[in-house]
């Protein structure tokens, strides 16, 4: 008896698993196209793998709420058997090796896996060790630095303008790309009027290390305006590179001169990298993100390998509400070329959505499309900062994610989706 226990743990171990189609990340991209496939009636759960390690499903575009003082931390994070759809299979070591050639996915524990179809979605990692000091500050509690790009810091970060008492607040901007390019500004416009609001004296600084406050002419002209009305102090190609206490250090992109900056509250963004096994297997582009036809979402390379959301290739800015104009695109051109040995369609043409906070009350929706073209949804209220986006964003977004998307039946802001086959 207990020798037949053995062969079977040993059967099991040198076996590959197969499965028709395997997701990578079990993020907004991942759990999307998932909930799709099945919506659709493309695939029984069963004939899906998703390979998630975290035991959270994190509403991300929350954080910029929770750090503003909008929104309960509570509300953006849910377990992941929750949201993920039923009976999908879940493997949750972290995936570390694809080899293509053989259509094959190695993960951390050392087993691996076969798949007709690849879905690549995970995503693009913070890494705060990038600037030297960073970690130090934030873990500390009793440090006044803070950041919106983590659950735990973005709650710090609240606490810290609650209880700023005046003086300087200096707000940073890593290089691009970063998932939600808009949410290093929209939490330096949220923190400037809950103070205001308090009659509190400061004085704000906001250092980018690009030299353009919005990379859309339309509204980088409105964003000029919102800063020099609420008297926000822009210093343009400055790259911050280390954190001292109450010192941050920045670079001049230009001079690589080093210039010391004294704060009494410092809101930080990390740079952001693309998960190493994807150069590491073959499937990166020259900055080692999945390497995808910019309209339809197909590798390069490999016909069966599919990317989408921020680990891709595609040249637009990285938003959840660029997943939602992805995913259907993907999951139709995924079938069409699998099941019925069509070509893929060339549909997308990069939109993206970038709802900015300008204050407590009010927010410029952006959107635009490849090339920074925009491609409004409601032109009437994106000429200027409204009261109408703001709720849609702090209200409607969360709930039509929370109890349509997981459920493959939201598709951004073509609104409630019915069946869609390919
Ligand atoms: C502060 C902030 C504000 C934002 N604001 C907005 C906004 O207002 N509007 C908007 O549309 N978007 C916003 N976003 C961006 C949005 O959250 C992302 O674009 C979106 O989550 C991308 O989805 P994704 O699935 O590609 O990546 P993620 O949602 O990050 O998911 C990636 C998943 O892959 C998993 N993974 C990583 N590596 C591996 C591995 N090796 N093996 C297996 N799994 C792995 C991760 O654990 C993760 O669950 C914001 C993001 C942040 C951080």
């Amino acid at each position: 008896m207990i020798k037949l226990h053995y062969l079977r743990v040993y059967a099991f171990s040198i076996r590959q698993v197969h499965s028709q189609i395997a997701i990578l990340g079990g993020g907004t991209a991942g759990l999307n196209v998932a909930a799709q496939l099945i919506a659709d009636g493309h695939a029984i759960p069963q004939q899906i793998r998703i390979f998630e390690p975290m035991k959270m499903h994190t509403y991300q575009p929350g954080w910029t709420m929770v750090g503003g003082g909008l929104y309960d931390i509570n509300k953006t994070l849910q377990p992941m058997e929750k949201v993920l759809p039923k009976n999908v299979i879940v493997s949750d070591s972290p995936v570390t090796k694809i080899n293509p050639e053989e259509n094959q996915i190695q993960t951390f524990d050392g087993q691996k896996y076969t798949y007709d179809q690849l879905v690549v979605a995970t995503g693009i990692r913070t890494d705060f060790d990038q600037i030297k000091g960073a970690r130090k500050y934030l873990e500390d509690p009793n440090s006044p630095v803070a950041s919106i790009y983590h659950y735990k810091y973005a709650s710090k970060m609240n606490r810290l303008v609650d209880e700023f008492e005046g003086g300087k607040l200096v707000f940073s901007e890593p290089q691009m790309p970063i998932k939600c390019g808009g949410a290093p500004q929209k939490i330096v416009y949220l923190s400037q009027d809950r103070l205001r609001k308090r009659g509190i004296k400061f004085d704000i600084h906001f250092y980018k290390t690009v030299a353009l406050i919005f990379g859309v002419p339309k509204y980088a002209e409105i964003l000029t305006d919102v800063c020099q009305r609420k008297q926000i102090n822009c210093h343009f190609k400055q790259k911050l590179v280390e954190v001292q206490d109450h010192i941050a250090i920045f670079e001049d992109q230009d001079t690589k001169e080093l210039k010391s900056v004294t704060f009494d509250l410092l809101h930080l963004v990390p740079p952001q990298v693309p998960a190493k096994f994807i150069a590491a297997s073959g499937l990166g582009d020259a900055a080692g993100f999945c390497n995808v036809h910019p309209n339809t979402l197909q590798h390069i390379k490999y016909k069966n390998i599919w990317s989408l959301g921020d680990c891709s290739s595609l040249p637009t800015s990285k938003t959840a509400a660029a997943v939602m104009a992805q995913t259907p695109i993907l999951v139709k051109n995924l079938i069409r070329t699998w099941k019925k040995g069509l070509e893929p369609i060339p549909s997308y043409q990069g939109y993206t959505s970038c709802p900015i906070f300008t204050s407590q009350s009010t927010l410029l929706l952006a959107e635009f499309k490849y090339n920074s073209e925009l491609d409004e949804t409601f032109p009437i209220f994106q000429s200027n900062e409204s009261r109408l986006m703001f709720y849609l964003k702090k209200d409607f977004f969360p709930f039509a994610y929370w109890q349509f998307m997981v459920k493959g039946l939201w598709g951004g802001r073509d609104g409630f989706r019915f069946f869609k086959g390919a």
